[in-house]
């Protein structure tokens, strides 16, 4: 807990050590190999000395509470004699003494410090010698209970009130590590416990199961749902000390927390995970990180190649007549996944089949329609050496730029904005650089739902007074109670609202002009075009009064230091690249660019985004962004790949599917990705997946988009094999093989390497690390990394020197532009393309929810996050529920001029009336279905954050999603 630059000398245990002045007795004997016992304390967290078993003899006359006493110069410390070990002793038999024992307090075997404490200094437990009661393990004549129920409220985390021993641990952890300050203390003398919010069960609370505190919970108080129902059963997970530990990275979003599992390798499953120490999470997870691993236990799991049948066709190998038959025939655009009713149009066949079949296929639909009419999907869930590996095979095994991902649907444009503005793609400075910033503008993001770990850094940084937020963005979110100014805009009105706060900075003198004129051009250009757009004016547009705008300008031009966060509330629209292009502007006037606590963030959602996208899964783009179109690249690359490639720019993703419906792509190949759901306007997408001639698709479950597949491919989840991802820092982290995979799944290098062997362009590697090796070698930005020394904590690109972690901030003197300056590139404000009207009166917002994931193939699988999540709801102000004649809970169809889908209405006072917000993980009501495929014209992603929609009841009766294969 403390920083110091003197040091001190004390004796501990006979040992003479050094250590900084400020370490507690506790921290002193740690760093020398001494570990003292405490049940309060948490190296995370401010220590309180409540619990007293970390007592030490320091030559007082009495004993000293350790994690809260400071180490002095000279100070002699025992940590264990026959005095210490009677008083902890003493300590744990008092703790112990209403201690529960039944079965139902299970998760003791992974969590449980206190029976640990217990065994070690010889205090017999449960109690039954005692007269005590053998089942609660309560000593007779001391009362017991109280009031201190088990809540079982919460289907993620258990509370046995009367394990809990008011060590006060998930409290501080709840405030000072995750800062959501949902428990506190509640209740008198013995009836004292700990209580949520304004002492609800913890499942009506606003706790939002990020697990910390039942990580720090010394007792099993609060302990995992999950396994405390498996230990009631046969079926008991093994204890801790034989589980075995394996250090990866988080599976689901961009921040990259790091984990460790534990997994019982005798059955092949994980157990539980913890956050491990890493400068990106600092041990913290959110609640898909911690709980939602089980996705890859599931029943439903692909474990055979399958290959499309129908009635026509004989059982055993096709045929080649019947596989020249029109394929169109056989596939019907329309329905959702159902295993039982989609599995019986595939059968069973070997790898060695199934490779040959679609190699020979996409061969053969190349050769008669020539490359342009081949495309592929990668995926920003897999690693680096796949992504690498899937371009590189549709680049040169199927001779085309028609190479995409879901990039293109999540930060295209701000990709497109920054490249022109400042020449890089890349974030500029690490999200934890927050804590340096004076202010942090957070726009277009609900951070607390979609980079939850990001989002305690900046709630801790405004907690501890560093930094003020502002917060833009059209719902309500939670950050906005954390938030310097909240400031709420009409959806679609960023960049006049941004011109705007441009024009007050100008106007006022709030810019820097120093960097201006040193570090920038074309300056001028944007400032005349701000000069229209004065706040009076900008308020009639947006609907935030000119006052507050003329707050925003001064709060955030006054400060030394600003960061910008944005989401793809931002870039998730027709003008992404517009609204990126007054974010870049709105930094570079300001000066806040390439120094600490300045820069700009824009939080990448997938967990492999980042990765995904350096390692050239882009239609304009080999590896490293080197362009496609520059000869003097392209000719390193044919060389290193010994094949000539196409000079011309491929199709974006959406561009693919248009073309797929047009009929000139005809072969694809898909891995990981799901654009059934993903991709706006589903009919249209349903329809140019069943008018391909030939798709394979490679994934870990039956999806959407597998149902219309020729092939499917059983691939590996993140948690059976070892590959790199690059989380939004830019930081590249190894993420290691925990389980075997089921049945033949394969990994998913190897299944490409296959796969493009049979096309005709061999490939041959021997592991992930030697796909990774040849990536290194082609990108500049990660030269010199390898699997070995990414070591547990990775390292951020580019890493010119290998000893250190990397570079955490980019463009300190020069960007990598033509000329290394900026670029001032103005954007006029133009209206939605399509407003409500009449006949669609509402404004569709969609996005996530922090327990699901994008098409929630895997987090609705896993049973935690089903359970709390469990099914698709609409959003609506309550005075546009009342004028519908609904209530909440009510079902209601909402239909786009694409389409229409039903759900449960969810009043919420967080949107503006007319605004309605749906997120789209769920099959039965997918709000793609909705949305439209207007293009944003430089980055060439979808409006997915706007469009126009009718609300009407459908009757009165909510129901509750089973979880699917359940
Ligand atoms: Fe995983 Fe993101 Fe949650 Fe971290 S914040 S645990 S990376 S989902």
């Amino acid at each position: 807990m403390s920083v110091a630059t003197e040091t001190i000398r004390l004796t501990i245990d006979g040992r003479e050590i050094e250590v900084p002045a400020g370490s507690t007795i506790w921290e002193a004997a740690r760093t020398a190999g001494v570990e003292i016992p405490v049940l309060c304390h948490d190296p995370r967290l401010q220590p309180v000395g409540v619990c007293r078993v970390c007592l030490v003899d320091v030559g007082e006359n009495k004993l000293a509470a350790s994690c809260v006493r400071e180490a002095s110069d000279g100070m002699n410390v025992t940590t264990r004699n026959e005095k210490i070990d009677a008083c902890r002793k003493g300590l744990v038999e008092l703790l112990l003494s209403d201690y529960p024992a039944d079965a139902e307090s299970g998760s003791k075997t992974h969590r449980d410090e206190l029976l640990a404490l217990a065994a070690e200094y010889g205090v017999e437990w449960p109690p039954a010698a005692d007269g005590g009661d053998a089942r609660t393990g309560q000593v007779a004549g001391i009362p017991s209970g109280n009031g201190r129920p088990i809540d079982r409220s919460s289907p993620v985390i258990r509370v046995d009130h009367q394990a809990c021993i008011l060590c006060d641990r998930c409290i501080r952890a709840c405030d000072d590590v995750q800062v959501n300050a949902v428990i506190g203390r509640t209740g008198k003398g013995y009836a004292t416990r700990i209580g949520f919010d304004l002492d609800v069960p913890m499942g009506v609370s606003t706790c939002v199961a990020c697990g910390e505190c039942e990580k720090v919970c010394p007792t099993g108080a609060l302990s995992l749902v999950q396994l405390v129902d498996e230990l009631m059963t046969t079926a008991a997970p093994k204890p801790r000390s034989e589980l075995k530990q394996v250090d990866s990275v988080c599976p689901y979003c961009g921040v990259g927390c790091a984990i460790t599992y534990h997994v019982d390798e005798e059955q092949n499953r994980v157990v539980f995970a913890d956050g491990r120490a890493s400068p990106v999470n600092h041990e913290r997870l959110c609640v898909k990180g911690r709980y939602g691993f089980d996705y890859a236990h599931h029943p439903q799991r692909l474990t055979v190649p399958l290959i499309r049948r129908d009635s026509a066709y004989p059982k055993g190998p096709l045929s080649p007549e019947v596989e020249q038959s029109d394929s169109k025939k056989r596939k019907r655009p329309g329905g959702l996944v159902d295993y039982e009713h989609v599995l019986p149009h595939f059968r069973e066949a070997t790898w060695e089949e199934a490779i040959e079949l679609a190699g020979r296929r996409l061969r053969e639909i190349k050769d008669e329609h020539g490359s342009s009419a081949m495309a592929g999907f990668g995926s920003a869930k897999c690693s680096n050496e796949e992504a690498y590996l899937f371009q590189k095979m549709i680049r040169a095994g199927f001779g085309t730029n028609n190479i995409d991902h879901c990039t293109r649907l999540c930060h295209a444009s701000s990709v497109a904005a920054l490249l022109e503005g400042i020449g890089s793609g890349a974030v500029t400075n690490v999200f934890g650089d927050v804590a340096n910033a004076e202010v942090a503008l957070i726009t277009g993001s609900n951070t607390t739902a979609n980079h939850p770990v990001a989002a305690t850094f900046m709630k801790q940084a405004v907690r501890e007074g560093k930094t003020k937020i502002i917060l833009v963005e059209p719902r309500r979110i939670d950050m906005a109670d954390h938030a310097e100014m909240f400031v709420q805009l009409r959806p679609g009105t960023d960049v006049a609202f941004y011109n705007a706060v441009m024009n007050v900075l100008i106007e006022e003198d709030l810019v820097d002009h120093e960097f201006i004129s040193n570090r920038t051009k074309d300056f001028e250009s944007l400032k005349s075009l701000v000069a229209r757009y004065d706040p009076e004016m900008v308020a009639e547009i947006c609907g935030v009064p000119a006052d507050d705008i003329r707050r925003v300008a001064r709060l955030f031009g006054e400060a030394k230091t600003a960061m910008v966060f944005w989401g793809m509330g931002i870039s998730q629209s027709v003008h992404g690249t517009d609204n990126a292009r007054c974010l870049i502007a709105l930094m570079m006037m300001t000066g806040n660019v390439g120094k600490p606590g300045t820069g700009l963030h824009p939080l990448r959602g997938q967990n492999n985004v980042q990765g995904a996208s350096d390692a050239g899964l882009i239609p304009i783009m080999y590896p490293d962004y080197q362009k496609v179109g520059d000869p003097e690249v392209r000719a390193k690359f044919e060389a290193a790949w010994g094949v000539e490639l196409d000079p011309n720019p491929g199709l974006t993703v959406v561009e693919i599917m248009g073309a797929a419906l047009a009929g000139d792509i005809k072969g694809m190949y898909m891995m990981g990705e799901n654009p059934f759901l993903s991709d706006p306007n589903l009919n249209k997408i349903r329809k140019a997946l069943a008018n391909l001639d030939f798709l394979v698709v490679q994934d870990i479950f039956l999806t959407e988009t597998a149902e219309f597949a020729d092939i499917i491919l059983p691939a590996t989840t993140k948690l059976e094999k070892i590959g790199t991802y690059t989380n939004t820092d830019r930081r590249v982290q190894v993420g290691r093989k925990a389980l075997q995979p089921p049945g033949s799944a394969r990994e998913d290098w190897k299944i490409i390497s296959e796969l493009s062997t049979a096309c005709g362009y061999p490939m041959s590697y021997a592991s992930s690390s030697d796909v990774f090796d040849e990536m290194t070698a082609l990108s500049p930005s990660y030269a010199g990394l390898t699997h070995e020394n990414l070591g547990l904590t990775g390292k951020l690109w580019p890493c010119p020197d290998l000893e250190t972690d990397g570079t955490q901030v980019l463009f300190g003197d020069t960007f990598p532009t033509p000329v290394g300056l900026g670029r001032f590139v103005p954007a006029e404000f133009t209206p939605a393309a399509e407003p409500p009207d009449e006949e669609y009166p509402f404004v569709l917002n969609t996005g996530r929810l922090l327990e699901h994931w994008h098409t929630g193939t895997m987090t609705r699988r896993s049973r935690a996050l089903h359970a709390i999540a469990p099914d698709a709801r609409i959003d609506i102000h309550p005075d546009d529920l009342a004028a519908l004649g609904a209530r909440d809970g009510d079902q209601v169809n909402v239909a786009s001029r694409r389409g229409s889908i039903t759900l449960m209405a969810q009043a919420s006072e967080r949107l503006i009336p007319g605004s309605v917000f749906i997120p789209f993980h769920f099959r039965e009501a997918a709000a793609n279905v909705l949305t439209y495929d207007a293009l944003d014209p430089y980055g060439k992603i979808p409006g997915f954050k706007f469009c126009a929609v009718r609300v009407e009841t459908a009757g009165h009766s909510p129901r509750r999603a089973e979880p699917p294969g359940k």
